[in-house]
This record gives structure tokens, sequence and C-alpha cells, in this order.
């Protein structure tokens, strides 16, 4: 059967069969299915989820081919599907298979509004790629893909990438779902000394060891603003980078886990602004993080922004230029150095683990992520 698999072999555009063949070729919907099968198709590791549709609103395309996976999805709602459709695979992607995948601030964000998404969210995960140089081992995956060619990316920007994709935020289906497509590039092993439900921490630990890429830390004076999951990582990061650091939050029982970590804390209603903070990083996840900083910061100091928020907001902006305060955006970081941090056992994140849920309970689950008391929750999805 030389020219079908040459048709198909072109990727996953079945679709791009002409019509004329594909209704010679496969005169039933079960023949094309059994076709498929037996094709190329299953180097793509796809196999299994393939869904064969008669479509007859599309005049040439007798048959629609589909991968269905269940996910969790963002429509305007927040609900568990069967058969959310994987987009076609890109060339340099894998299809991974989701074996855990934590909910962040973000994804709460982006149910809110957030960058007008729809869609599959979910960017901290661990899984197993079906195909390629990591199959069948466990991986986690850096969430910007970039396009690779740009002056920007050619530049070692690719985080920074202006056409580049964020998975599960930006025009990518992300891993709340079975199986997340993601370029190969991305991905990182993990060691095998790692369990699964602590490797899932490495995207935000990732992204708190952004930090003391971006400004010099040795000996420090840093708040931290916000108690929470990113708030804990990046104190962590930051006194193992040998600053002096100190977090600020609402929640005794989360100050309480920082302190059995020899971490000093403050509750935010016990504060008084004193301005000595050569640093004050707001994970704060709330529009007034900010604010809080500015009462915090020295002059000539650093505030390090952490937080997306939805909403828009309004700040008197006289104070930055009088003190002369750096405001530094910060963002994804590097997934060697969290790997690295968490093999050595030098950052703890079992703690932080509250809860977990199967895909299917995806609203119990977010309704638990935005409790006070709740830390990290996952899904676990095999
Ligand atoms: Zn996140
Ligand atoms: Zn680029």
């Amino acid at each position: 059967m030389g020219e079908p698999e040459s048709l198909i072999a072109t990727g996953f555009g079945a679709e791009r069969l002409d019509s004329s063949k594909t209704r010679s070729l496969f005169p039933s919907v079960p023949e094309c299915a059994e076709f498929i099968r037996g094709s190329p198709l299953n180097e793509c590791g796809l196999d299994t989820h393939w869904r064969v549709r008669e479509d007859t609103g599309l005049r040439f395309l007798p048959f629609v081919l589909e991968t269905v996976v269940r996910a969790v999805v963002f429509d305007g709602q927040l609900h568990f599907t069967r058969d959310a459709v994987l987009r076609t695979i890109q060339p340099g992607e894998v299809a991974v298979d989701i074996l855990q995948a934590g909910i962040c601030e973000t994804d709460m964000q982006l149910c809110q509004g957030y960058m007008g998404f729809r869609g599959i969210p979910g960017h901290e995960f661990v899984g197993i790629p079906r195909t390629g140089r990591f199959a069948g081992r466990r991986v986690v995956g850096e969430i910007n893909c970039a396009c690779e060619t740009c002056a920007t990316c050619r530049g070692g920007g690719r985080n920074h990438c202006p056409t580049r994709t964020v998975v599960g935020i930006v025009n990518h289906d992300g891993a709340f779902a079975e199986t997340l497509l993601i370029p190969e590039r991305n991905l990182h092993p993990v060691p095998d000394s790692i369990s699964t439900s602590e490797a899932v921490f490495t995207e935000p630990l990732a992204a708190a060891c952004r930090i003391p890429q971006q400004i010099s830390m040795n000996g420090q004076k840093v708040t931290v603003l916000g108690d929470g999951r990113l708030g804990n990582l990046s104190a962590q990061v930051l006194r193992h980078h040998g600053c002096q650091v100190q977090v600020v939050g609402k929640h005794p029982a989360k100050l309480d886990l920082l302190n059995r970590l020899g971490i000093s804390t403050r509750l935010l209603s016990e504060l008084e602004p004193d301005r000595e903070s050569d640093i004050v990083v707001d994970c704060t996840g709330s529009p007034t993080g900010l604010s809080t900083a500015l009462q915090l910061v020295r002059p000539c100091g650093t505030i390090v922004l952490k937080t997306t928020v939805a909403s828009s907001q309004t700040l008197h902006m006289a104070p930055f230029v009088i003190d002369e305060i750096t405001l530094l955006g910060s963002r994804c970081g590097p997934f060697d150095e969290a790997l690295r941090l968490l093999q050595a056992g030098a950052i703890q994140v079992a703690p932080l683990l509250s809860a977990s849920y199967p895909l299917e309970e995806a609203e119990q689950a977010f309704a638990h992520a935005a409790r006070r008391d709740a830390l990290k929750v996952v899904f676990t999805i095999q």
C-alpha cells in the first residue's frame, strides 16, 4: 500500500487526503480506522485515541480524523471533558502522557479572563513522552515554545520570542489532559531520585530560580510578599543564595511552615513600613502587592514582580522616581537549576502539596486551590 502510506506520512494531516482517493481507499469509516491503526501514523505515538468521524458537512473531507483526550477545558467556564480534540502534532513536537500537573495562580487568573485564554490550561507537569529521545522516561517541560529563528531567539532570548506559544497559557493547549503536545527541545528528564510529586514543582521552582539570575543576591536583605506556593519557593531559593529572607503573609499556618524551614516571617497585619529591604519580591498574586512593596523597599532598592494579575491597576509612579526604585519583572527560569536543587534536597517541596484530584473533579480541584489554606493542588492523571 505504497501510495496511501506516503499520503498519510505527510503528518497528522489525514485531512489532506484527496477526497476521491480517500473514498476509494476507505469506503467505510471502520475500514479507514483499520487502515490508520496499521499506518505509519503510529510512529507519532497517538494511535490509541484515534477517532474517525464521518463529517457530511465538509465536501472534500469524507473522513475527519481526530485524536481525543480526557482533559480540563476553559471555554469561559472550567469543565472536564472526555473528548477534547488534540490539534495536529507539529514537526519537532512529541506527545507526552501526563502523570501529574499542578494548578498555579496563573491558571486561576486565566479562568478570570487573563490573556483571553481558551483551551486546555496547565503548564506545570511531569509526563512520559511516547516517542523521541526521552521516550518512556519521566520528563518535565519548559513552557515557552519559541520559533528558534527570529533575532530574539538567535540572541538567546527564546523565552521572549515574539511569536512564541506558551503551554497552557498562550495559543497552546496545556497539561490538564491525558496527553500534551510539546516541542521535544523543551523537555528535561527527571532524575530517578526525584519523585513525581516533587518534580511537578520544577516549573514554579525554576521561576523562583529566575530571580538570582537577574539580580545579585548575596547578603541582601530580602522581603518576600506572599506566603503561597511561589512565595514559599522564592524564599527558599533566595535563602539558598545567601540572602537574609523574611516572608510577609496573611496565613499563620503557611507562615508556620516557613518557620519550620528556618525562614523568618511576619503577618501582613502586623507589618510596619520600615523601608529597609534591599529587595522586595511580590508573590502575592494581588493587585495591592506592588503598593505594599513600595512601603518596604529602601531608596535605590529593587522590587521584583513575580505576580501576574488579571485586573489592571493604577499606581502613583512618583515614588519610583523620587526614591530611584528599580522595578524588575521576573517570569520563567532555568529548569536545570531547579532539578539540581530538588536532587540535592536543597529545597523542600513535599510540605507544599495540599491535595491531588483526578481530571474529572476539575471544579473541586480549582476550588480547593483557591482556598485560603491550600498550597499546591495537583491533578494526578495516570
Ligand atoms: Zn505557573
Ligand atoms: Zn523566535
